[in-house]
C-alpha cells in the first residue's frame, strides 16, 4: 500500500475555516466563553492541536437543561409546518455549506474528504426526510368495542432531551438525534464527543442561522462526559436519553435513566457477520467488504468485523481483497487521492497492534499490512488476517479500525452459528446469489439491518438500530420521530 507524504503545514483555507468556528458553550441562543481550561481539538493525521473551545463544567450542562425546559412549551406549541420549514432551512445551509463542513470533519475526524462530503450529504438527509416527516405526526380513532365512546390516539413532544453523540460520525450523529427531536416538538442539549466538538458546534450556528428559537438547541462539549452528563440525567426535568456510543458506557447511562424511569434510545456497539457464501458474485463481495470494512477507516458501528467465508471461496476472496487493500493509499484526509486515513488516537493504533498480535500468536497469518507506519499521525496500515482462530480477541471484540479479518466455514448452518456468536446484534451482511438462501439468512442472523449483496445499509429513510447488546431504538426512517414522540389515549363517552 502507498504511503501519501504529507504536507503538514496547514492552509491558508483550513486555518481562516477553524477561525470561524464557534469556540463557546451554546447556552439559551449565546455563545459562552467557558470558565476551566479549555478542550484541545487535535488533527489524528499530524496529532496536532487545531483548536481550543470552551469545556462545560457540570453547572453549565445544568444551565443548558435549563435553557431546554424554558424553552420545550413554545417549540412543541410551535405549529408542525414551520418547524419544518426551518428544518429544510437547515437543510439547505448545509448544502450551501457543505465544503467547510467537509473539511472540518476530515481536520477534527481525519477521515478522508470524499468521505466527509459523503457524510454532509448523510447527515444531510435527516435534516429533509424530518423535516418531511413533522406535518405527517399522526394519532387514529375509532369508536370503542363497547360502542360507548369515542377512543382518540394522539402522539405528544416527549420534552427535553439529552442527546450523546460520538467522535466518528460528526455531523451525522447529530442531526440523526436533533432532527427527529425538533421535528416532533422537543428542545435539546446536545454533548458531542469531546474529541470531534467543532463539527456540532458549527452545526449549531447553521440551526440558528435557519431559525431555529433560542434555547431549542443547546450544545455542551466538555473534557468530563460522566460528571456533566449525570445532573442532567438525574434531573427530572429531562424526558429523554439518546446515546451512540460504546455498550460499556451504554449500560452505564441506562442504569442512570433507570432512576427517573426516562426514555432511552441507545445505538450501542456493533460485531457485524460479513458472511459470504460459494454462489456469491465475488466481484460485488470484495467491493462490498472494502465499503464495509474501510469506510471511515472501519471506524463505525456497522463496520464488518468477522469476515466468514466459505472455505471453497476463502483463498480466492483473501486475495482478491489483499489485491484492493494493498491499493489503498494512507494519509492525512485532505491530501488527493487518500482513501484511508488516520485512526482517531493514539489509544485507536495501540489497540489495533494488540489485536493483531493476539490473533497471530493464535494462528493467523498477515496477508498485508499488520502495524503502525513511522511518523506523525496515528495511521494503522489497513490489514487482512486469514486463518483467524475462533478464540481470537477480534472476532469477540468491536475492531474499530483498518482491519479485515477472515474465518472459513463449510455448511450454511455453520455460518449462522458464526454470525450469531456474540452479544451484538447490530448489522449483518450477506453475499449469495441465491434468494432462496438468502432469505433464510435474513431471517435466521439476529440482527436489526441486513444488507443483502450490499456493504452499505445505512439511510435517513430507513429505521437504524440493532438487537441484543447493541441497543434499543431506532433511528431515521418512519421509526425515527417516534422516539421524540408519546403516545396519549383519551376516551371521549358517546
Ligand atoms: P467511543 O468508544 O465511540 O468513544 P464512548 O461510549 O466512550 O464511545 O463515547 C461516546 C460518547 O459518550 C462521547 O460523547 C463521550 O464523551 C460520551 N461518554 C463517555 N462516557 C460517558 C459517561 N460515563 N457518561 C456520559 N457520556 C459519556
Amino acid at each position: 500500500m502507498t504511503i501519501v507524504e504529507t504536507d503538514t503545514a496547514q492552509s491558508t483555507r483550513e486555518s481562516e475555516l477553524l477561525a470561524r468556528i464557534p469556540d463557546g458553550l451554546f447556552i439559551g441562543g449565546r455563545w459562552e466563553a467557558g470558565t476551566r481550561d479549555p478542550i484541545e481539538v487535535q488533527d489524528p493525521a499530524t496529532g496536532r492541536v487545531i483548536k481550543r473551545i470552551a469545556n462545560a463544567t457540570p453547572e453549565d450542562g445544568v444551565r443548558a437543561l435549563d435553557a431546554a425546559a424554558a424553552a420545550a412549551d413554545a417549540w412543541a406549541a410551535t405549529a408542525p409546518r414551520v418547524r419544518a420549514e426551518i428544518l429544510r432551512r437547515a437543510f439547505d445551509l448545509l448544502q450551501e455549506r457543505r465544503d467547510d463542513f467537509a473539511l472540518l470533519m476530515t481536520l477534527e475526524m481525519g477521515k478522508p474528504l470524499a468521505e466527509a462530503n459523503g457524510e454532509v450529504t448523510y447527515g444531510g438527509e435527516f435534516l429533509r426526510w424530518f423535516s418531511e416527516e413533522a406535518v405527517r405526526i399522526s394519532g387514529r380513532f375509532g369508536q370503542n368495542p363497547e360502542g360507548t365512546g369515542t377512543m382518540v390516539v394522539s402522539q405528544r413532544p416527549v420534552g427535553p432531551c439529552y442527546l450523546i453523540t460520538p467522535w466518528n460520525f460528526p455531523l451525522a450523529m447529530a442531526t440523526r438525534k436533533i432532527a427527529p427531536a425538533l421535528a416532533a416538538g422537543c428542545t435539546v442539549v446536545v454533548k458531542p464527543a469531546e474529541l470531534t466538538p467543532l463539527t456540532t458546534l458549527f452545526f449549531a450556528q447553521l440551526l440558528a442561522d435557519a431559525g431555529v428559537p433560542d434555547g431549542v438547541v443547546n450544545v455542551v462539549q466538555t473534557s468530563t462526559a460522566r460528571e456533566v452528563s449525570a445532573p442532567i440525567i438525574a434531573d427530572p426535568r429531562l424526558r429523554k436519553l439518546s446515546f451512540t456510543g460504546s455498550t460499556p458506557v451504554g449500560r452505564s447511562l441506562l442504569a442512570q435513566a433507570g432512576q427517573n424511569v426516562l426514555r432511552t434510545s441507545m445505538e450501542l456497539g456493533g460485531n457485524a457477520p460479513f458472511v459470504v457464501f460459494d454462489d456469491a458474485d465475488l466481484d460485488k463481495a470484495v467491493e462490498g467488504a472494502m465499503l464495509a470494512k474501510f469506510r471511515n477507516i472501519g471506524q463505525a458501528c456497522t463496520a464488518a468485523n468477522r469476515f466468514i467465508v466459505h472455505e471453497s471461496v476463502a483463498d480466492e476472496f483473501a486475495r482478491r481483497v489483499t489485491e484492493k487493500v494493498e491499493a489503498l493509499r494512507i494519509g492525512r484526509g485532505t491530501d488527493d487521492g487518500v482513501t484511508i486515513g488516520p485512526l482517531i488516537d493514539d489509544r485507536a493504533v495501540a489497540s489495533m497492534s494488540t489485536l493483531v498480535e493476539d490473533a497471530v500468536s493464535r494462528g493467523a497469518r498477515v496477508l498485508t499490512g499488520g502495524s503502525a507506519p513511522e511518523g506523525d499521525g496515528y495511521f494503522f496500515e489497513p490489514t487482512v488476517l486469514v486463518d483467524v482462530q475462533p478464540d481470537s480477541d477480534i472476532l469477540r471484540e468491536e475492531i474499530f479500525g483498518p482491519i479485515l479479518a477472515i474465518t472459513t466455514f463449510s455448511t450454511e448452518d455453520e455460518a449462522v452459528t458464526a454470525a450469531n456468536s456474540t452479544e451484538y446484534g447490530l448489522v449483518g451482511y450477506v453475499f449469495t446469489q441465491d434468494l432462496a438462501r438468502g432469505q433464510r439468512m435474513i431471517d435466521r442472523v439476529d440482527t436489526g439491518m441486513m444488507g443483502l449483496n450490499t456493504g452499505l445499509v445505512s439511510n435517513a429513510a430507513a429505521p437504524f438500530g440493532g438487537v441484543k447488546q447493541s441497543g434499543l431504538g431506532r433511528e431515521g426512517g418512519l421509526e425515527g420521530i417516534h422516539e421524540y414522540l408519546s403516545t396519549k389515549y383519551t376516551l371521549i363517552p358517546a
